[in-house]
């Protein structure tokens, strides 16, 4: 049998963990991280879409483990690269880049690109998976556009180069409270929420 009170988030990620527990901390639900139930494999995320790569690890995980699984992937999309970086965010300046390399890449490929073209969005795709295989996901998004140079010191990633007009600021210059109420993750996890009732109370054979 499933355990219809417990959902595994996959994730190594104290911050995310923690964010998503907050925001489902209102359900009747316990939330536990990957090292919580000694889930150690790496999954490898190649797929094209924000979608085929969280899908895949919900699913992979949800069926070894025989529990329902909650992961997300997410990264930048640039309006005038095409979408670019998307599912390569993390390496786009190449496997094991730092969040400098990625940023310094982007500005670079952008130098010339006037203000007015510079619109971005963060997106995240969020996927649940039952140890059946049966799944759904939602989608956020954060809109915003890119800098000409980094500002700010919170966050991760893309934040100091994400400019949120909305808030005037750089997704860098904003403390975490305010960026869990709008960024992307918080948006799809929002979605998300309506849809785990019904989720789990469809009958699960396994
Ligand atoms: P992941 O979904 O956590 O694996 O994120 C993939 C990559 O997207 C990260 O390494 C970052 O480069 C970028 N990214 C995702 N979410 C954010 C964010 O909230 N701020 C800045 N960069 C992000």
């Amino acid at each position: 049998m499933v355990n219809k009170t417990e959902i595994v988030v996959a994730t190594n990620n104290k911050g995310k963990l923690a964010e998503i527990k907050a925001i489902l901390s209102d359900f009747p639900i316990i939330i536990l991280g990957l090292s919580e139930i000694g889930f150690d494999r790496e999954i490898e995320e190649n797929g094209q879409t924000f979608l085929e790569n969280s899908l895949v690890k919900a699913r992979t995980i949800a069926s070894v483990c025989n529990r329902y699984v909650l992961a997300d992937d997410s990264g930048l999309e640039v309006a005038c690269l095409g979408g670019k970086p998307g599912v390569f965010s993390a390496r786009f300046a190449g496997e094991n880049a730092t969040d400098e390399e990625n940023n310094a890449k982007l500005l670079k490929e952008m130098e010339k690109i006037p203000r007015e073209k510079r619109k971005a969005a963060f997106r995240c795709v969020m996927s649940l998976a039952s140890p059946s295989g049966r799944w759904v996901a939602s989608v956020g998004s954060c809109p915003g556009e890119i800098t000409f140079k980094p500002r700010g010191n919170f966050g991760f990633g893309y934040d100091p180069i994400f400019f949120v007009p909305q808030l005037n600021k750089t997704m860098a210059e904003i403390p975490l409270e305010v960026k869990n109420k709008i960024s992307h993750r918080a948006r799809a996890l929002a979605r998300m929420k309506t849809l785990i009732e019904d989720f789990i109370s469809y009958p699960e054979e396994s």
